[in-house]
């Protein structure tokens, strides 16, 4: 029998830096649908359809206001919320929000992605990404990445890999939920057990 493949959504959204920079949190990237379809599930975007109906309105999916870090923790989840489209919809319909901001906490906070997965939304950092030293714009593109795919990975109910006892994946290299900055190491790839739970999910 062939496998049911099921389906979530993500909304992104991304600032743009005072100087014209945006912060793309590359959700839409092709690594992303890959990684996740090998875990039994399809991503839908902007502009994709379910039975017909475009599921992701990509008027919804837009710049947001560009601040240098996030609110304190206590609105912090009203923040998102006041983008979110989808967000009465997020569990029935499973939906993410995914937000490239600039910093949490400053240049210096040393986050590069947050996720809730109570209110299904996923941050990336990309500002601290580019800042990065010694690294190409396309090792950073490749950082952003690993970081939204890892930030996901928390939709999911996966927890953070500790540094020392990341477990390979069928790569060779590092699973993505590496708790650490991000290096050469780390895989755009989850390692079986990851990819197990993930196919397993239950909570949507
Ligand atoms: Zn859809
Ligand atoms: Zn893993």
């Amino acid at each position: 029998m062939a496998e049911s493949l099921k389906v979530f959504h993500i909304e992104d959204h991304w600032m743009v830096t005072p100087d014209g920079k945006k912060l793309d949190p590359l959700a839409r990237s092709s690594e992303v649908r890959t990684v996740f379809r090998r875990a039994g599930w399809i991503v839908h975007i902007a502009g994709n359809k379910c039975k017909g109906q475009v599921c992701v309105l990509p008027s919804v999916c837009t710049i947001v206001p560009y601040r240098e870090t996030l609110p304190m923790e206590s609105d912090r989840n009203m923040y998102s919320r006041e983008y979110f489209f989808y967000y009465d919809n997020r569990n029935a319909g499973r939906y993410v929000h995914v937000i490239g901001a600039a910093y949490m906490t400053g240049s210096n906070g040393g986050k590069y992605g947050m996720s809730s997965e109570s209110e299904r939304y996923s941050y990336v950092f990309v500002k601290l990404h580019l800042d990065i030293g010694g690294a190409d714009e396309d090792t950073k593109r490749s950082y952003i990445k690993a970081t939204v795919i890892h930030e996901l990975g928390h939709q999911f109910g996966l927890d953070d890999h500790p540094i020392d006892k990341t477990p390979k994946t069928r790569n060779g290299k590092l699973c993505v939920m590496y708790d650490g900055a991000p290096t050469a190491l780390i895989d755009l790839e989850f390692c079986d057990e990851c990819l197990k739970k993930i196919r397993n999910y239950k909570g949507w």
